[in-house]
């Protein structure tokens, strides 16, 4: 039987835009509250997966859920929605998701016994919003993490448990508590959100859970209030309940560099443009040689990450013929544009001097990844709360302009070459830039772990945590 001590459980979705953001919690509460054990949990293989991606010296501790995805209508061993081909198919995912209750009850039950306490809190998703009932019974703190920024979260709740879109014509649309600044277009949705309807899977899944979340105690969400103000006061608003922000800057996977370290170090400082669509989207086919096209004109040196195009099996091989005649062979002459298949190290790319814009679908983590680097971001929008994030970057932020967005919006070689070298030569980059390397300092600066008055707001945030836990459990302990 282990000591009494202090312990705390996690619980992300499975999705890899999820664990990430977790795993950088997880790491930041370790590093803070060192004699706080951290038990992560979720499904077998993305515990394997997860293991790879802790440092050897990390004390994080990995539960595996049993979980097996043929008994939900999935493909066998479809576990992360990374391995799921068509988008379709996500749904079945989440509902899958909902099934781990038993078992993350009974694992609460080992770890209490284990450590002879109950867990001092659980910080659980969004998106596993249902593990809350199991807080409740076990009479645990509960705070739900939101693992995309302040506005973004708060744009998809609102369009979500409203459906604003559903009850008017009018194109662009108000969405509640947004100021008119920030009116939608229909074009701003996914296709499953335009044609929602209350009644449809992605509805019921994410509204049960949206809504259940709201009853966390504090919600933790993954931003640095400096960067984004109004969306973290928005937040605050919309959800009624106390918002911590907790954003820090992934470090750089140096390991993991060498495949195209070589090719950057023969660049001129922030001449490269890094082009990459996530862990989980891509754009459509005839869009790819628009970019293909637009990225060659521009003359300016590029990583760019592909996969195949919407519509085709997204985990399939890459096929030369995707992109324009030759395309490949004549970028890779004096080292003009290297094409990497499927995933590139993106943080340590980001990090390297060459790197001076990012062409991103603006998913949260590739936006605090590119902010806290100092990179402006030329949006490509294509799915979920990306929308907004491209957005409030063009918008609010000024570090951000939007070339497309979706895998149909109309895009040009003649567009992308215009935009990439708006941003990577012109003065309108030269100033995003500058406002970037602002947001840079702030993300820096809220991690900052000094004693007193300067501590970070991030490292003030998990504080936070701490305190209204130990305050909730001594609540509940008087019951
Ligand atoms: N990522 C990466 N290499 C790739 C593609 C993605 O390292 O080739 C990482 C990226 O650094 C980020 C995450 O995967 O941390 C993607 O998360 P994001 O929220 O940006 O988008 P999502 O994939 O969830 O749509």
């Amino acid at each position: 039987m282990a000591e009494q001590r202090q312990h705390i459980v996690m619980l992300p979705f499975m999705a890899q835009g999820h664990f990430i953001p977790f795993i950088a919690l997880a790491g930041l509460i370790e590093q803070l509250k060192p004699h706080c054990a951290i038990t992560i949990a979720t499904t077998p293989l993305n515990v394997q997966h997860l293991r790879s991606s802790l440092p050897p010296t990390s004390s994080i501790h990995l539960a595996a859920l049993p979980f097996s995805s043929s008994d939900h209508g999935l493909p066998p061993e479809t576990e992360n929605s990374a391995s799921i081909s068509q988008i379709d198919l996500l749904p079945r995912l989440m509902f899958a998701s909902e099934t781990l209750a038993p078992q993350f009850d009974l694992l609460l039950a080992d770890l209490t016994d284990l450590h002879r306490l109950p867990p001092l809190f659980i910080i659980s998703d969004m998106f596993t919003g249902w593990s809350i009932h199991i807080a409740r019974a076990r009479r645990i703190p509960h705070f739900s993490f939101t693992t995309s920024g302040g506005f973004g979260t708060s744009a998809f709740m609102s369009l979500w448990l409203h459906l604003p879109h559903r009850l008017t014509d009018a194109d662009p649309f108000q969405v509640p508590g947004f100021s008119d600044r920030f009116c939608l277009r229909r074009s701003q949705m996914s296709h499953y959100m335009r044609v929602a309807d209350g009644s449809d899977d992605w509805s019921v899944f994410l509204r049960r859970n949206i809504r259940i979340s709201l009853g966390s105690d504090a919600l933790i969400c993954n931003t640095v209030e400096g960067i984004e103000p109004y969306g973290v006061d928005l937040l605050r608003n919309i959800s009624g309940l106390p918002v911590l922000t907790v954003g820090s800057c992934r470090k750089t996977e140096t390991t993991k560099l060498d495949s195209c370290l070589e090719w950057l170090e023969s660049h001129r400082p922030a001449s490269v443009l890094f082009v990459s669509f996530g862990s989980q989207n891509t754009i459509g086919a005839s869009q790819m040689r628009a970019l293909a096209e637009g990225l060659e004109a521009s003359g300016v040196a590029f990583i760019w990450v592909v996969r195949p195009p919407y519509g085709f099996d997204m985990n399939s091989d890459f096929k030369s013929e995707w992109l324009p005649d030759g395309f490949e062979a004549r970028m890779g002459e004096k080292k003009r544009g290297l094409v990497m298949r499927r995933w590139a190290p993106q943080v340590g790319i980001l990090s390297h001097e060459a790197t001076g814009g990012f062409l991103s679908h603006c998913g949260w983590n590739s936006v605090m990844e590119s902010l806290s680097r100092g990179v402006p971001v030329i949006g490509w929008p294509v799915a979920s709360e990306q929308f907004y994030n491209s957005m409030l970057m063009e918008q609010e932020m000024g570090v951000g302009v939007e070339m497309t967005r979706g895998v149909v919006g109309e895009i040009d070689g003649g567009k992308v070459e215009r935009v990439v070298r708006m941003v990577m030569e012109g003065d309108t980059g030269r100033e995003m830039r500058q406002r970037a390397a602002r947001c840079r300092e702030l993300i820096m600066a809220a991690q900052a772990e000094v004693d007193g008055e300067k501590k970070g707001s991030s490292v003030r945030a998990i504080d936070r945590v701490f305190e209204m836990a130990i305050a909730g459990s001594n609540d509940t302990s008087k019951n």
